[in-house]
């Protein structure tokens, strides 16, 4: 049986062009269908932009900081449209690479919605194409809420298109988008409201960072408003009227709803070609990304397991090396890092203190500091930095850090915890003076003991 293409990627995002980019590049006659974007959410409306954005609020503190070290500096008015206008020309620049990089690597581009007629079968914009191989890269799309008024918050899609900077914005949510806008909307000038239902934010983070993360938003001004969610939303003259769960109301401009991501994989046809997926949409894959259809695979976020984009990257690449390379490229996906660019943001690799002490005993090494720059620039705002070591084989199993430049710092230090360093390594280490990040390999006196109830009360 002969097919027209050898591989037919549906997704243009991080995984799917590499994926198709790759097995082109071993000889495969392969074809890309994208029907929003080229790069996906990560270059769009995700990653990329927030970045900018983020570096964009930080000027603020920088300016107020720089009067300690005895500059005559006044923050200025911030012009939000120039910032937009700014962003969106590097934005296109990077989707006409993403354009070029595709067409260079000899790929079949399709500008139109894919979707599966069968397992080989897909209609593309009207036009029936065949494929041997398909991989689904949808990725995903920001879930809305059900509350009545949902239809008046925007999310973060929209985030990155406002016309003018709100004067007040509410954030619901206390995950890594809801801090990350947070710390934009209050650096660029906004009164923000952070409403989340946990104690503390970013569920599932070590508590220690989480801690120092809440205090950072408080010096921040952000008004933090936790264990509670929105109720209601209603409109008004100037913006929205939110009701929260406790029966308090407070008016603001927007409501940003930051409350998960979902598989994008409506209408995809998944159930004409045999593909089988989760009760949240997810496409079930196996440790080799095949779905349940043998011929069809599918990487990256519409797979909701480690929804980042280097993740769906490595998947990507290492599928094309699967199915028309040499052999799978392998790479550590248990012990990955990641970045929260909040304000600080925070870096970390591996266990939290938590998920180590269930495994059994751990030693954990803290340390929060103000770090040298604030002692000048007379900053409210301190750095916290954490090892977590598996007691037993005094292997270095995770690493956190919340403060300046903790994404740069943690990507060094992943290296290591991925080729299973110990303290001791650590401790051989000689640091880099003076840093925040000698920290990590000065640290000689453990804090506390945690897990197999604090190794017996500490013997
Ligand atoms: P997250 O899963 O990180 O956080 C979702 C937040 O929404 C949580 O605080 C959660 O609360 C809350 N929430 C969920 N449902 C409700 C509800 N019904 N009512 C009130 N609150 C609710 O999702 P994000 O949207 O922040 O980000 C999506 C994903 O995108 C991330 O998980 C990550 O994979 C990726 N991402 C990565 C970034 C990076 O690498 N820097 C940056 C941005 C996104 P609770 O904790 O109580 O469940």
């Amino acid at each position: 049986m002969s097919y027209d293409f050898d591989l037919f990627v549906i997704g243009g995002g991080s995984g799917g062009v590499r994926c198709a980019r790759i097995a082109a590049g071993h000889g495969a006659k392969v074809a890309v269908a994208e029907e929003r974007f080229w790069g996906g959410t990560c270059v769009n409306i995700g990653c990329v932009p927030k970045k900018l954005l983020v570096m964009a609020a930080e000027y603020a503190g920088a300016v107020q900081e720089s009067r300690g070290f005895g500059w005559d500096t006044q923050l200025g008015r911030h012009d939000w449209p120039a910032l937009i206008a700014a962003k969106d020309k590097e934005i296109n620049r990077l989707n006409s690479a993403y354009r070029r990089m595709m067409d260079g690597a000899g790929c079949t581009m399709f500008d139109a919605r894919a979707v599966l007629i069968d397992a080989h079968t897909l209609d593309v914009g009207g036009k029936r194409v065949t494929a041997d191989r398909i991989v689904i890269a949808t990725g995903g799309r920001p879930t809305r809420p059900d509350f009545p008024g949902a239809d008046l918050c925007i999310v973060s899609d929209d985030a990155f298109y406002l016309p003018e900077l709100p004067k007040r914005i509410t954030i619901l949510g206390g995950g890594y988008i809801a801090v990350e806008f947070a710390g934009i909307f209050a650096g660029l000038g906004a009164q923000v409201d952070l409403v989340f239902r946990q104690k503390l934010p970013l569920r599932g983070f070590d508590e220690d960072i989480r801690e120092g993360l809440d205090a950072a938003l408080l010096a921040q001004g952000i008004n933090v408003i936790r264990e509670r969610t929105v109720a209601t939303v209603t409109a008004t003259a100037d913006g929205r009227l939110v009701t929260l769960s406790d029966g308090s109301q407070l008016e603001t401009n927007l409501l940003f709803a930051a409350m998960g991501r979902h598989a994008y994989t409506a209408d995809l046809g998944l159930d004409a070609a045999g593909v089988q997926t989760r009760s949240n949409g997810a496409i079930v894959v196996d440790a080799e990304m095949a779905t349940s259809q043998p011929n069809i695979f599918a990487i990256g976020d519409v797979t909701d397991r480690l929804n980042l984009t280097p993740v769906a990257i490595a998947q990507g690449h290492s599928l094309a090396d699967r199915l028309f390379g040499p052999g799978p490229r392998i790479w550590h996906l248990d012990a990955v890092a990641t970045a929260v660019f909040s304000s600080p943001p925070i870096g970390t690799v591996g266990l939290t203190e938590a998920q180590a002490a269930a495994n059994g005993p751990a030693d954990i090494y803290l340390a929060s500091f103000t770090p040298m720059r604030h002692t000048l620039s007379g900053r409210s705002r301190r750095t916290v930095m954490k090892l977590i070591v598996d007691q037993a084989s005094q292997r270095v199993v995770g690493a956190h850090m919340l403060g300046e430049d903790a994404p740069e710092i943690l990507q060094g230090l992943s290296v290591a915890i991925n080729a299973g360093a110990t303290k001791a390594d650590f401790d051989r280490t000689v640091g880099i003076h003076p840093t925040a990040a000698e920290e990590f390999v000065t640290m000689r006196t453990r804090t506390r003991v945690a897990g197999a109830a604090a190794a017996k009360a500490a013997e």
